[in-house]
């Protein structure tokens, strides 16, 4: 049988569940194998916490999420704000890929006011290259990834174009209960109304697509190509 995991890739325990939660619940839902990685815990973010406390708090708040959206979560350690660009990172991403063998990776657009969110970008799209290669990290070589899209996060909107959206209205609910997991979504944290923006954001990405709420992605130019035998 084909396989359909999603693996989620984030610079932060936080960004993919905040951005594209209500996909990653729908597709576990309909029996879709899913995982998050978080390159990082975050844990740099709190304005009155130590990163000593806050990064285990982030660390039980990933699991807790994860647990809520009907996925699993994976970790790498790096630090927050330090998210390399560099090839051990790179060969941990591969290896994840091997071992979670997704049809679908989703991680960050490519261009960000963060600079672990573009690093993330980067070292995802070639871990998936080096997960396909032999020679390139442990395990079996993965070569069933279908497509790599990249979610709509306050952040990253240079050049964004969302392309790919997907109908959440029945998973609304269930997202916002889910990221309230994090302190972080729970406000009070920073000054930045996470919730109210990516809900008002999913009313505005549904608008556009005939329903209640959606949650929606960029492709790579080159996956818009669309093909059709006769107009
Ligand atoms: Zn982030």
């Amino acid at each position: 049988m084909e396989k359909r995991s999603i693996l989620a890739i984030g610079a932060h325990a936080g960004d993919m569940e905040i951005t594209c939660g209500g996909v990653l619940i729908k597709a576990a839902r309909a029996g879709t194998e899913v995982h998050m990685l978080h390159l990082s815990l975050g844990g740099r973010g709190h304005p009155r916490k130590s990163p000593a406390v806050y990064g285990p708090q982030k660390e039980e708040e990933a699991r807790e999420c994860a647990r809520r959206i009907g996925a699993t979560a994976h970790f790498l350690p790096y630090q927050d704000a330090e998210v390399p660009d560099s090839d051990e990172i790179k060969i941990a991403v591969a290896n994840v890929i091997r071992q979670v063998q997704p049809a679908t990776v989703i991680t960050h657009w490519r261009s960000s006011m963060h600079p672990d969110h573009a690093a993330a970008h980067r070292v995802t799209d070639i871990g998936v290259l080096w997960a396909a290669l032999e020679g390139m990290g442990q395990g079996p070589v993965w070569r069933g990834v279908q497509r790599v899209i990249f979610t709509e996060n306050w952040e990253d909107p240079e050049g964004f174009t969302p392309y790919l959206y997907v109908d959440v209205t029945a998973e609304r609910d269930a997202w916002r209960e889910a990221v309230q997991a994090y302190e972080l979504f729970r406000g009070g944290v920073y000054a930045f109304d996470y919730l109210g923006y990516y809900t008002a954001l999913g009313k505005v990405r549904g608008a556009q697509i005939g329903v209640e709420w959606a949650q929606a992605f960029a492709v790579w130019p080159w996956a818009q190509r669309q093909r059709v035998d006769m107009l």
